[in-house]
């Protein structure tokens, strides 16, 4: 990527609406690349600047009533109707789908039980651990498709030397791979990609009784753990959830 082509992008950027491959690229070039890294950060403070000067008005009372009166007058039109136009029905259909999903959440939440909730929290960690690598412009610190390259990175700056498999027959090529944090452990984030989704794998020693939990979901995340050779996984993304096991039984399958 040039200076011209990461320009077009950084608004984009900024405001985390890249897919995956432009992001990684335009990550790449602003590494390399002093004066796009100076314009990229002028953008972020600009946003960070606004956002914060904007005034923001409570509803009032009157408002916050009219709002509801609506609603229901609506809900009331709705019912007597019988079927409803498409956008209306649709809108509708999301609503109890969202209603639907945090009930579900919540009865998730609480099946896990208090024994599963230091090994949830571990999950939770990956799945924040997950979205800040894709948010924070901060996916790799080391960018190469090549495991012969991505493992020596790690030597050095780890007490372990985690396992780096290369699955780009089976559709998940390596992107690269950087130092996190999970279970207060310094761990190792390998990133791979599935289509334009980041799969990020962290791996840290295996001390202690709890291991990662064996699959979880989240608000569209997943993660399948597992722990060999005395390391624990924790693979992450948003990709289906039957692929990401796909992914893990690969990645197992190449490291025994
Ligand atoms: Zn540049």
């Amino acid at each position: 990527m040039n200076c011209d082509e990461s320009r077009l992008l950084l608004d984009a950027y900024a405001d985390g609406e890249l897919d995956l491959v432009r992001h990684i690229e335009l990550e790449a070039h602003l590494k390399a690349c002093p004066t796009c890294l100076r314009r990229s950060e002028a953008i972020a403070a600009r946003r960070i600047r606004i956002r914060d000067s904007l005034p923001r008005f409570p509803a009032s009372q009157e408002l916050r009533g009219r709002i509801h009166a609506s609603l229901r007058a609506e809900a009331r039109g709705a019912a007597r109707q019988g079927p409803l136009p498409f956008p209306v029905a649709w809108r509708r259909w999301n609503l109890a789908g969202l209603a639907a999903s945090v009930t579900v959440a919540l009865l998730a939440g609480y099946s896990w039980g208090s024994h599963h909730a230091r090994s949830t929290s571990l999950a939770d960690e990956a799945f924040a651990g997950h979205m800040r690598s894709l948010q924070a412009s901060h996916l790799t610190d080391v960018t190469s498709t090549d495991r012969h390259t991505v493992k020596p990175w790690f030597a050095g700056k780890l007490d372990f030397s985690p396992p780096v498999v290369d699955l780009a027959d089976l559709g998940f090529p390596l992107v690269g791979g950087r130092l996190d944090q999970i279970d207060g452990h310094t761990a190792a984030a390998l990133v791979f990609r599935r289509r334009l989704h980041a799969i990020n794998v962290f791996v840290w020693p295996a001390r202690g009784a709890i291991s990662p939990p064996r699959s979880a979901t989240e608000s569209g995340f997943s993660a399948q753990g597992w722990t060999h050779g005395g390391l624990n996984f924790l693979a992450v993304s948003e990709i289906p959830a039957a692929e990401l096991e796909q992914f893990a039984g690969e990645f197992r399958k190449r490291t025994e």
